[in-house]
């Protein structure tokens, strides 16, 4: 545990201390022409434009058919598996590049102010386990809320909902294997807490069959909430 405190610290010194280079092409990082902190103009603009949310939404239904708990939802970047944002997200989960999460989180949440008038009582990063937690010293899914939060001027900050149990990652699992992993693994933080009449965005990095935040969306309405809606940074195999 004193080792993975140890390295998360360093970790976020080398984020602080390191030259700024763009993360996709290893260009220095220049301080007046700046846009973003970890990615050059150039390769940001060649990035993908964002999805229309109805892809997003098929997609769970292909899953989850007919079982509508998911009202909208927001992806910044259709992506394949191996790809340059991918590779963002590597480095924002394993290399502990958390100004990534904050920075996407914003211009995530730049896309939704454009095209979304709700007004959203609370923001649900999808948890992770607090072993992960310690391991990673960060939730990145919480990093990316923090982002989206400042570009909606909402606050942030709130445990909502917890993981019960921890779970392998994703990533190697296949589509079925996926959907009995997480079944039931969300549950209330804390079981006072009533959601009734509150509109949510639920909020996690990668989106691939959608189960994961379709299991967060149950819990969440399980607890009463009235509408939810998703935002995540990539949407994996548009
Ligand atoms: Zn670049």
């Amino acid at each position: 545990m004193l080792i993975s405190k140890f390295k998360s610290i360093f970790m976020l010194l080398i984020d602080f201390a390191s030259p700024r280079r763009c993360e996709v092409c290893g260009v220095y990082l220049g301080e007046s022409e700046r846009q973003h902190e970890f990615i050059c103009e150039e390769c940001f603009n060649k990035f993908p434009l964002p999805i229309p949310s109805e892809l997003v939404l098929e997609r769970i239904d292909k899953y989850y058919h007919g079982e509508k708990l998911i009202a909208n939802a927001y992806s910044l970047f259709p992506a394949s598996e191996k790809s340059d944002i991918m590779d963002l997200i590597y480095s924002l989960k394993y290399r502990g590049f958390s100004r990534i999460g904050k920075e996407l989180g914003f211009e995530l949440g730049k896309l939704i102010k454009n095209n979304s008038d709700k007004n959203y009582d609370y923001i649900v990063p999808v948890p992770i386990h607090h072993a992960r937690l310690r391991e990673r010293g960060f939730n990145q899914s919480e990093l990316i809320s923090n982002g989206i939060a400042k570009a909606l001027n909402i606050p942030t900050g709130f445990k909502i909902i917890k993981r019960a149990r921890y779970t392998q990652t994703q990533t190697q699992l296949s589509a079925r294997e996926r959907k009995k992993n997480v079944e039931d693994v969300f549950v209330p933080k804390n079981v006072q807490i009533n959601l009734s009449g509150k509109n949510i965005l639920l909020v996690d990095d990668v989106f691939t069959t959608g189960s994961t935040l379709y299991h967060c969306a149950k819990c969440l309405k399980e607890m009463g909430a009235s509408q939810i809606e998703t935002a995540t940074l990539v949407f994996v195999g548009a």
